[in-house]
């Protein structure tokens, strides 16, 4: 399987390669060349199988025989051992023909670890046979970077730094960024907001003598490795409640477009999917574009939903470039004109495109509140408040015929603050996700500047085979 920029301007990449680079160098995203497509029978023989089995059917195809089934069987194996849940991502039902997947049983209890888990063992895997070594710079609003920092601590060939809006993450997603105690693991405050990490990561790219030496790569959701990994629950859901016989839908709490442009992949593959939902909080920009056709950025608001505060969603490219009928020259002028004017018009072509497939909706901070108290109130279940959002929007596009699948994103306790203002319930973490309070915290705080950052990750990376740095030169905080 080759994988190609959605740009056109840099060179196809092998499936190892495209998951060592991230970003394409002419600030496009890597997607396959063509969609794989599973046969109803494979998909039939998923219904009843262990999350790893359907694990390996699904990333395959797009492995493309590039690493040995049997170290891949092994990885998906180890992987999915760190979850905390025999089915690994489980299903909650909530009422008649509608049901919650629950995607945060991993290490940090949010469904980031469904990706980081099988992707840092694969990049190891792929560098250690490589003799070689590489740096992964990520921007987080929160949930990112505690299950990236927990999933390479163990990696030999990696050195891994996040940044995070200062004060703009719940004290239990910075405790779990800045306790990893690992000395190859860095998190970093940046007085800014997720945005401005974000560009910062994008310009450190743009920077090469910057990005070769160090090696740079990313793991943010514009990896392929992490989209790959998060189109299997999309199968395993969809066949426990019946697919390929049966059609579902999906609503998805979305930022970055990572995880319900991996549903969209499934569709591509076969996977029966009626809907796919996008639920956004107020920052509604996703909801406006498919209402209007207008793609226009706004100031990020914080709500009490951070990994949802984005205006930039980099993976909507992907979809674009599909939508496009896969025409470069066509998303290339879309971003330009997204970079040069804040905006874009899409073209009736692709909006009709992507209305076939999806809808959008927007849910305010007072309506999710509501939300996670009618849930906990009707159900007794306490939902964190990105999961309470898609409920919201799920329920408001419920078809009574076709099965409702809401992903469930976070565990309540990484947003107990608040799920307790709605609830009057403290939302306790499990023993074996617990950050305990006291633990000391290792973090560096950086002004929002690209050159500053470079400077920080050009003293703590281990660039140089051999020379391993000491550990923890870094400012300590409470
Ligand atoms: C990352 C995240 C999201 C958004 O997922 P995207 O792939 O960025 O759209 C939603 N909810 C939670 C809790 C998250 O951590």
């Amino acid at each position: 399987m080759r994988y190609i920029s959605t740009r056109g301007k840099a060179a196809s990449l092998s499936f190892k390669e495209a998951l060592l680079v991230g970003l394409a160098s002419d600030g496009g995203l890597y997607v396959p060349e063509a969609w794989p497509k599973l046969s109803f029978g494979e998909m039939k023989s998923f219904q009843g199988k262990p999350y790893a089995q359907v694990a390996f059917a699904v990333m395959s195809p797009f492995v493309g025989g590039e690493i040995d089934d049997i170290d891949l069987r092994r990885m998906i194996e180890e992987a999915y051992a760190t979850f905390h849940h025999p089915a690994v991502t489980p299903l909650v039902q909530m009422g008649p023909n509608d049901w919650l997947l629950e995607l945060f049983h991993g290490p940090t209890l949010a469904f980031k670890d469904v990706a980081m888990q099988i992707l840092a063992r694969l990049m190891d895997h792929v560098l250690s046979e490589r003799e070689e070594r590489l740096t992964i710079v990520g921007a987080t609003s929160g949930d990112t970077g505690g299950a990236a920092l927990e999933a390479f601590k163990t990696c030999d060939g990696i050195d891994t730094f996040f940044m995070f809006p200062n004060g703009k993450v719940s004290d239990f997603q910075r405790r779990q960024m800045t306790t990893i105690g690992a000395e190859n693991c860095h998190a970093i405050a940046i007085d800014g907001s997720f945005d401005d990490c974000q560009s910062i990561v994008k310009d450190m790219f743009r920077h090469q003598s910057f990005a070769s030496t160090v090696r740079l790569s990313a793991v943010n959701s514009i990896n392929w490795g992490r989209v790959m990994a998060q189109v299997v629950y999309y199968f395993s859901a969809a066949t426990v409640l019946g697919a390929p016989e049966q059609s579902v839908s999906f609503t998805v709490p979305t930022g970055n477009f990572g995880d319900i442009y991996a549903g969209f992949v499934a569709k591509q593959m076969g996977l029966p999917i009626n809907r796919l939902v996008i639920a956004t909080n107020e920052n509604d920009i996703l909801a406006r574009t498919l209402a209007t056709g207008d793609h226009r950025l706004g100031p990020v608001k914080s709500t009490i939903t951070p990994s949802m505060d984005i205006q930039i969603s980099s993976n909507f490219e992907r979809l674009l470039f599909d939508a496009a009928g896969r025409d470069h020259a066509l998303v290339r002028d879309l971003m330009t004109a997204l970079r040069d004017s804040r905006r874009y018009r899409l073209p009736d072509k692709m909006l009709q495109f992507i209305r076939d497939s999806f809808d959008a909706d927007a849910v305010s901070e007072v309506e999710t509140q509501e939300e996670v108290a009618r849930i906990w109130k009707e159900t007794g279940y306490l939902a964190d408040p990105h999961t309470a959002i898609a409920v919201k929007v799920a329920r408001d596009h419920a078809d009574p015929d076709v099965p409702m699948i809401t992903l469930s994103t976070a565990h309540p306790a990484k947003f107990s603050n608040a799920v307790r203002d709605a609830t009057g319930e403290a939302a306790r973490p499990p023993i074996w996700g617990d950050v305990p309070l006291g633990s000391t915290e290792t973090v560096a705080h950086l002004a929002s500047d690209r050159a500053r950052v470079e400077e920080y990750i050009l003293q703590h990376a281990r660039l140089t085979q051999g020379s391993v740095r000491s550990f923890a030169s870094e400012g300590v905080t409470s």
